[in-house]
Formats: structure tokens, C-alpha cells, sequence
């Protein structure tokens, strides 16, 4: 094995949504950052799968106050670095048809207020303006969150990257981590790098603290330091039209499962160069790494989305992709440092929210590894520790 001397503050492992931010939020605090990643660039894990949709309207104040700030930081890029990443601030529309769903949007506004959040509930007729077209029949209403929004994961991931580097933080691409180097043992083992793979060479990097970002991959990272956190990958396919001119403001989630008995929520947009985005969860998980693209996806959201905004009938699909979730037990995220591994950190679990959270965790993580406190209150913090209590869970995903 080839050993590298150079030895780095933090050594992230995957350039992702959460690993790339990160890293530029650590070379902000004056760290020296290497990011590694098995792919040929940032953003290349499922990342580039995200639709964009950033909301902080979410009922776990931990994912509430991440998506906050997420949302600055997103939202402020443009102004900050001089860089388009296509934000388009036009909020999230959740129209509801029946008790079930009222109930439940109903039942999340008073701790989304609690927490600063602009959301309320709208008649049909104020959803109707707010989603141009939507299906009138049966609509109970809906809840509006107008500063939520959309941005392009393809151009933040590019740029959270390029910033970054100019801070300083190292990036070395096609490079598998396939082990964590760890010192001592019982209870005073450290980590102290990491040993890589790139055409059969293997290399160790060392550093005072190694951060899996890893995705859909965390567990085998996890378990390089005897860590069993599940984070079991399942598949979501998406879509995007062609663009027409700009007719819908927010982003739309329609909660109902869908009438065929295969989907359970589906959610769409138009984003900033006016294509319509879109995708949906199935009721029967596709467990696995596979991202082929399957033959049943278009003709159900085809039918859900003509169903909810009739208007939609006319708009050419360009492309289909596949991509994963990688879910956690209850639906949140697992942030923090391994209780076990001095100078082991997680930014992992981030299920189908991963973009939206990436900036916020990233902020976060970067405070704790440079300061050893976290930017929000240590209590909202440990609500994604690694050692909580795993049956709680987000509402929405209930
Ligand atoms: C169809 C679809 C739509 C979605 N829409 C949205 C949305 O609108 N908003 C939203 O917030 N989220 C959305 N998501 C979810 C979001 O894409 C994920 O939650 C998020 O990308 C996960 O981020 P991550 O950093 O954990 O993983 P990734 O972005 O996958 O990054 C992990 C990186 O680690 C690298 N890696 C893994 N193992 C190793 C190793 N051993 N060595 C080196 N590198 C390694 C991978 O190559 C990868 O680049 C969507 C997902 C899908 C599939």
C-alpha cells in the first residue's frame, strides 16, 4: 500500500448533497478538507436524482430548523458567490381532498408556526389561485408555505464544489474509501483516516476526523467501524418535461395514495427554466441499489398528474430517471459523532429530503468538528443523534 503523509483536519467521504456542502462550510472555518468520492464528480450519487424541492415545512423541529437554513443559504447563493443556481422561491402547495390529509396538515401547522414557519391552511378557492388549474372537484383546501422553494441540484452541487476549492478543500475523484484507519481500542479508539482504492492502488489518507456522507452506502462506511446504523436504499423515479412559459409557483405535493393502488404521494414543480419536474413515492418499496428506469412509471404519473392540474395534458416528457432514497428506521436523518469513535462523524439516513437538508447538516456538522457545538440548540441537534429513540418519526411520512 502507498501511504500518503499529508494529513488533513477532515477527510469527508462522499461528494453528495450533504458531503459537498459540508466541505465548504468546513473551509469557511479555516480547516483543510479532503472530499472523497468513488463517482467521476460531485453530485453524481443521488444528488443529481433530486427533483430540487427545498421546504422547511416539515414536523421534526430538527429537520424544520436544518431546511431553515438551508433555505438562507440556498436562497442567498446567487447574492453571496455571484453563482445561479436557479432558486426560484415560490412556495410549497399541499391541495387536500380529503379528511385524512386535512387532519394531518392540520395537525403539524402549530409546531410549524412554533418554530417561525410562514404556513397556513387556504380555502379552495385561495388554493385555486395558488395552483393555477388545480382540479376543483372535492377540494377541501390546502396549506401554502410561500418561502419554501426550488433549486437546481445539478448547479448547487457544481458550485458548493467550486467554492470550496477556492477555500482551499482537496477533491479526488473515482476513489473508493474500503476502510477507516483506527487507533486504540476499549473505550479510547480513534479515527485517523481512511484507506482508498483507485485502479486496484490503495492509498491512505490520514486526518483528525472522517465524516461519512456516503448516501445510499453509509452502512458499509458505518460498519468499517463496527457502527449497525441501517440505511436501506429504495428507488424513486422522476421525470421532467420540456419548458413552457412559467405558470406554476410552488412546488405540489398531493399526499392521496394514487387511485391504481401502486403510489402512495407524488410531487411536481416547475422549475426555473420552466420544465415541469416530477415524481412520485411507490407503496410497495424497489429495495436495492438497481437505478434502472422500470416501464411503469410514466403512465401512473402521467394519469396523477392530468388528474390533479388537467392542464398538464399537453406537456412532453424529456427524460426519466431513477435514483434512491437512503432511508432510515423512522424517517429522520443520523447526524453527529459515533458515541464509540472519537473522530468518527455521521451526515447520513437523509431519506427523500437529503438536498434540502444538505446545506443546513452541512453548517451544522462544520460547526461541530471546527467549534464542537452544532449552530442550532444541542437539544434540537440531538434529535438526529445517532443514539436517539428510533420510534418517533415524521409525521408526514406516517
Ligand atoms: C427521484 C428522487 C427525487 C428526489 N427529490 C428530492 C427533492 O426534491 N428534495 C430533496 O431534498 N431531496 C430529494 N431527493 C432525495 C435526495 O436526492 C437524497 O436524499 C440526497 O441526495 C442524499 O444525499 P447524500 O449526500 O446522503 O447522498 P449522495 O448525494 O448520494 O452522496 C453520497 C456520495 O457518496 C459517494 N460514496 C458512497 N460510497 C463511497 C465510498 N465507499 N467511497 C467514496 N465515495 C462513496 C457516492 O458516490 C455519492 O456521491 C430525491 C431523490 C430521488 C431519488
Amino acid at each position: 500500500m502507498s501511504s500518503k503523509k499529508k494529513a488533513y483536519d477532515v477527510i469527508i467521504i462522499g461528494s453528495g448533497s450533504v458531503g459537498t456542502p459540508t466541505a465548504y462550510f468546513l473551509a469557511k472555518e479555516g480547516m483543510k478538507v479532503l472530499v472523497l468520492d468513488e463517482s467521476a464528480s460531485s453530485g453524481q450519487g443521488q444528488n443529481k436524482a433530486a427533483i430540487g424541492g427545498v421546504r422547511a415545512t416539515h414536523s421534526d423541529p430538527a429537520k424544520i430548523e436544518m431546511c431553515g437554513q438551508s433555505l438562507r443559504i440556498f436562497s442567498k447563493w446567487k447574492e453571496e458567490t455571484g453563482t445561479d443556481i436557479e432558486w426560484k422561491k415560490g412556495g410549497y402547495c399541499f391541495p387536500v381532498y380529503r379528511d385524512n390529509e386535512e387532519g394531518v396538515l392540520k395537525s403539524i401547522l402549530p409546531i410549524q408556526k412554533k418554530h417561525g414557519l410562514e404556513i397556513d391552511w387556504y380555502g379552495p378557492d385561495e388554493v385555486a389561485r395558488i395552483v393555477p388549474g388545480v382540479n376543483m372537484n372535492g377540494l377541501h383546501g390546502g396549506t401554502f408555505s410561500p418561502n419554501d422553494g426550488q433549486v437546481s441540484p445539478l448547479l448547487a452541487s457544481e458550485s458548493f464544489n467550486d467554492e470550496a476549492r477556492k477555500l482551499g478543500a482537496e477533491f479526488r475523484f473515482r476513489e473508493s474509501v474500503v476502510d477507516l484507519v483506527i487507533e486504540g481500542d476499549g473505550d479510547s479508539k480513534a479515527v485517523v483516516g481512511v484507506v482508498t482504492s483507485k485502479g486496484g492502488k490503495r492509498t491512505e489518507h490520514r486526518a483528525g476526523a472522517v465524516l461519512n456522507a456516503a448516501g445510499a452506502s453509509a452502512s458499509e462506511i458505518c460498519a468499517m467501524a463496527g457502527l449497525d446504523i441501517p440505511i436501506t436504499p429504495d428507488s424513486h423515479e422522476a421525470g421532467i418535461t420540456a419548458p413552457v412559459k412559467q405558470f406554476l409557483g410552488p412546488l405540489v405535493v398531493d399526499l392521496r395514495p394514487g387511485p391504481e393502488g401502486r403510489t402512495a404521494n407524488f410531487y411536481f414543480g416547475q422549475n426555473a427554466q420552466g420544465q415541469v419536474i416530477f415524481c412520485y413515492t411507490p407503496i410497495e418499496k424497489f429495495y436495492g441499489m438497481d437505478r434502472r428506469c422500470t416501464s411503469e412509471f410514466m403512465p401512473v404519473i402521467a394519469r396523477r398528474l392530468v388528474d390533479l392540474i388537467p392542464r398538464l395534458k399537453n406537456m412532453t416528457v424529456r427524460r426519466l430517471w431513477r435514483g434512491l432514497y437512503p432511508m432510515t428506521v423512522d424517517g429522520v436523518p443520523v447526524v453527529g459523532q459515533d458515541p464509540c469513535i472519537d473522530g468518527f462523524y455521521l451526515g447520513i439516513g437523509m431519506c427523500g429530503q437529503g438536498f434540502m437538508m444538505g446545506p443546513g447538516i452541512g453548517l451544522n456538522l462544520s460547526s461541530l468538528i471546527a467549534k464542537g457545538k452544532p449552530v442550532v440548540s444541542q437539544e434540537v441537534f440531538d434529535l438526529l443523534s445517532p443514539t436517539r429513540d428510533y420510534t418517533c418519526g415524521e409525521e408526514l411520512l406516517k
